[in-house]
C-alpha cells in the first residue's frame, strides 16, 4: 500500500531553544484516518500546520504522495500540497454566504458539488445563511464542506468535533468516516475524545512534549497499555469518555 503522507524526522521550535515537535517520524497509508491525540501544547496543531505547510519545520523532511513538500532545501507553499485544512475556529470568510463559503476554491462542477456538499452536511436551506446566523457546528460543518469541496488528497482537521453537542458529532463523525471512506481520502485528525478516536480511525498517534509516543492501528491499541504514558493518557481520555455518557444519559 502506497503512502499518502511520509514524515521524517520532523521537528520545530518556535523560539530556538523549545522544541514543539521534535525529531517525529512517521507514515500513513493512503486512505487511512490517523487520530493524533495529546495533552494540551503536545504539538498536536504543530504537526498538522506543519504537514499543511503554514509553519516552516527547523529540520526533516514531509513527503505528500510522493512529492517532497518540504527538506532542508525547499518548502512548497500550502495550496500546492493539495491537503485540506479544517480549523477548531472555522475560520469562514464572515462577509460570504455559505454557498460562497464552500464554493470559493471550487473550478469545476461548481454548483453540482455545491449541492452535494450542502446536502453531506444537512444544510440545504442555508446556501444564503451568512457564518453570524450560524451555530457552532453549523459553521464548522461549512467549513468541513469547504474543504472537502477540494477533493484533497489528505485531509487534516484540528480539533474539529470539539464545538460540537453530542448527537451532532455521533452524526458528523459516521458522515465523515463515510465520505472519506468513499472518496478515498486520507485524514489526519486532533481530538481529545477517544470516542472521537474509536468511532472514526483506523489508527492512533499519540504526543508528547513533542515526541511520539505511540503510533499504532487502533486494534493494537490494547496491546500497548504497558506503556506508562499511554496508559495514563488513555486514561484521562477513558475519563472524557466516561464523562460523555453521563452527558448523553441525561
Ligand atoms: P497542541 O495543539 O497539542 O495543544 P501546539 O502545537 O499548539 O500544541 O503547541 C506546542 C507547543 O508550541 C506549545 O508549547 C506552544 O506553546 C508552542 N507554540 C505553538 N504555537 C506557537 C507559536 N505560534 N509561537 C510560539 N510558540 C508556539
Ligand atoms: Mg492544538
Amino acid at each position: 500500500m502506497s503512502h499518502i503522507l511520509d514524515i521524517k524526522n520532523l521537528s520545530k521550535s518556535y523560539d530556538g531553544k523549545n522544541y514543539a515537535l521534535s525529531e517525529c517520524t512517521f507514515a500513513l497509508d493512503t486512505g487511512k484516518i490517523c487520530a493524533v491525540v495529546g495533552e494540551s501544547g503536545s504539538g498536536k496543531s504543530t504537526l498538522i500546520r506543519l504537514i499543511a505547510g503554514l509553519e516552516r519545520p527547523n529540520g526533516g523532511s514531509i513527503t505528500i504522495k510522493g512529492a517532497v513538500m518540504s527538506d532542508d532545501n525547499k518548502i512548497t507553499a500550502p495550496q500546492n500540497r493539495h491537503v485540506g485544512l479544517v480549523f477548531q475556529d472555522y475560520a469562514l470568510f464572515p462577509h460570504l454566504p455559505v454557498a460562497q463559503n464552500i464554493g470559493f476554491g471550487i473550478k469545476a462542477h461548481k454548483d453540482e458539488t455545491l449541492q452535494q456538499m450542502l446536502k453531506l452536511i444537512k444544510m440545504d436551506t442555508y446556501a444564503s445563511a451568512y457564518p453570524s446566523e450560524l451555530s457552532g457546528g453549523q459553521e464548522q460543518r461549512v467549513a468541513l464542506a469547504r474543504a472537502l469541496a477540494l477533493n484533497p488528497e489528505l485531509l487534516l482537521l484540528d480539533e474539529p468535533f470539539s464545538n460540537l453537542d453530542a448527537a451532532l458529532k455521533s452524526d458528523l463523525r459516521q458522515e465523515i468516516k463515510q465520505i472519506v471512506n468513499q472518496v478515498g481520502t486520507s485524514m489526519i485528525f486532533i481530538t481529545h475524545d477517544l470516542y472521537d478516536a474509536i468511532d472514526i480511525a483506523d489508527e492512533i498517534l499519540f504526543l508528547k512534549k513533542g515526541k511520539i509516543q505511540l503510533h499504532c492501528p487502533l486494534s493494537a491499541l490494547s496491546k500497548s497499555t504497558e506503556n506508562q504514558a499511554v496508559k495514563s493518557l488513555i486514561d484521562e481520555l477513558k475519563h472524557n469518555a466516561e464523562h460523555l455518557l453521563q452527558l448523553l444519559k441525561h
